[in-house]
């Protein structure tokens, strides 16, 4: 799968209609009460894209309860939000990428970034993690690991302490930049497209993508998702793509 096709987010008014006919109590319902925010809520540009996996199937390393409020409540929310934030603006036109380049280190457009690098970079989380996943890339991916951390151990403990020692909430990213690979931690909804790195894999480190399983202990989610479910196929895909 391509990155464009993962994050084609255009209009789609013909399934909005359709499930505007199908949710005829939310129809009743925007009505009645704030018709703005249940029309922002239910429509917009931006949408939620399936999860590439059912919600337990990554149990027991990420629960099905950590994924209910991690994909259906935040993931969810951002894409909520952003909807909101464009609604009537030009940015309500362009693809998502754009929007988080077009508003990246703009003061005044600051919950705009924030909920559309968010709605991107959980999208690419998602992607980075697969059932029975984790093990050692192959292929071209490999030999540039070994070529540029020394080797996959080494490149495997740089990961880890990136997404164990970012400070508060943010991510772990195994990114290219230039002709190089490189681990690099980006704070809350920074994104690593807008420093002109291209990204392979993520780890989400927000409290609320571990929490609920492992409380506190951080370094055992990441050391979970590195050893059973990073997609070395997704990474691979990104490197040559
Ligand atoms: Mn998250």
């Amino acid at each position: 799968m391509s990155e464009t096709a993962l994050f084609a987010s255009h209009p789609n008014r013909r399934q909005f209609m359709t499930v505007l006919a199908a949710g005829s109590a939310a129809f009743a319902l925007s009505s009645l009460v704030k018709p703005h925010l249940v029309h922002a809520a239910a429509s917009g540009p931006f949408t939620l894209p399936p999860l590439p996996w059912p919600e337990d199937a990554l149990s027991p390393q990420i629960s099905a309860n950590t994924l209910g409020f991690h994909y259906g409540k935040h993931h969810q929310g951002y894409v909520n939000n952003l909807n909101t934030l464009v609604l009537d603006t030009p940015l309500a036109d362009q693809s998502l990428e754009t929007v988080i380049k077009a508003t990246a280190g703009k003061v005044n457009q600051v919950a705009i970034f924030n909920n559309a690098a968010q709605v991107w970079n959980h999208t690419f989380y998602w992607n980075s993690l697969r059932p029975k996943g984790g093990g050692k890339p192959t292929g071209a991916l490999a030999e540039q690991i070994d070529k540029d951390f020394g080797d996959f151990e080494k490149f495997k403990t740089e990961f880890a302490k990136a997404a164990v020692s970012q400070f508060g909430s943010g991510w772990a990213w195994l990114v290219k930049d230039n002709d190089k690979l490189a681990v690099v931690k980006t704070g809350n909804a920074d994104t690593p497209m807008v420093h002109g790195q291209k990204p392979l894999l993520t780890i989400d480190v927000w409290e609320h993508a571990y929490y609920l399983d492992y409380q506190n202990r951080r370094a055992d989610y990441v050391a979970a998702v590195l050893d059973h479910l990073i997609n070395w196929e997704f990474a691979a895909q990104n490197l040559a793509a």
